[in-house]
C-alpha cells in the first residue's frame, strides 16, 4: 500500500516530534490527516478540544468485521474516517455496505468511488436520524434521566464529613 507510506511517515513524524500526540493510534493518526481534521459526515473541524485524539469512525462497523471475521480490517486506514463525537453516536453499528453488492470489503475500501458511496450513506442516514423526531426525543429524555441517575447517585452516598 504505497498510497499510503507518505502518509503513515508523515503521521509519525507528527507522533514522535508533539507531546499532545504521543499515545495516539498511528493508523486514527493518519486518517485525521488525510481528512484534514474534519468530521467525514458532518465536516465539523475536529481539531478544537482535547478529545480530537479518539476523534474516528470504522467505516464498517467492528460489528460486521466481527461477523464476517476481518477484524483486520478494524485498524485499516482505508476503514478509518474522522468522526465527530455527535456523528460517532449516532451512526453507531449502522454499516453502510449493506445492500451494496461488492465482492470484498477490500473492493469497497479501496476503490475511491465505492469507498466514497459509504461514507455518503452513512452520512444520509445521520443527517436523516438528526432530524428524526423520535431520536431527538430519545436525547431530551435521556439528558433528564441522566440528570436524575447523577442526583440519586449523590444522594445514596453518606454525607462526608467535613
Ligand atoms: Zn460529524
Amino acid at each position: 500500500m504505497s498510497e499510503f507510506s507518505e502518509l503513515n511517515r508523515i503521521a509519525r513524524q507528527l507522533r514522535d516530534k508533539e507531546e499532545y500526540f504521543s499515545t495516539n493510534k498511528l493508523e486514527c493518526l493518519q486518517a485525521f490527516i488525510r481528512d484534514g481534521g474534519n468530521c467525514s459526515y458532518c465536516h465539523t473541524y475536529l481539531f478544537k478540544s482535547y478529545d480530537m485524539a479518539s476523534a474516528t469512525d470504522h467505516l464498517i462497523p467492528r460489528k460486521r468485521l466481527k461477523k464476517d471475521s476481518r477484524l483486520e480490517l478494524m485498524w485499516d486506514i482505508r476503514n478509518l474516517v474522522a468522526c465527530c463525537a455527535e456523528c460517532n453516536q449516532i451512526k453507531r453499528d449502522f454499516d453502510p455496505s449493506e445492500g451494496e453488492g461488492f465482492s470484498s470489503f477490500d473492493e469497497l475500501l479501496s476503490e475511491p468511488n465505492k469507498r466514497k458511496k459509504l461514507i455518503s450513506k452513512a452520512h444520509e442516514r445521520i443527517e436523516k436520524k438528526k432530524k428524526d423526531v423520535n431520536w431527538a426525543s430519545a436525547f431530551e429524555r435521556g439528558k433528564a434521566r441522566f440528570r436524575e441517575a447523577v442526583e440519586e447517585y449523590h444522594r445514596s452516598q453518606p454525607a462526608s464529613a467535613a
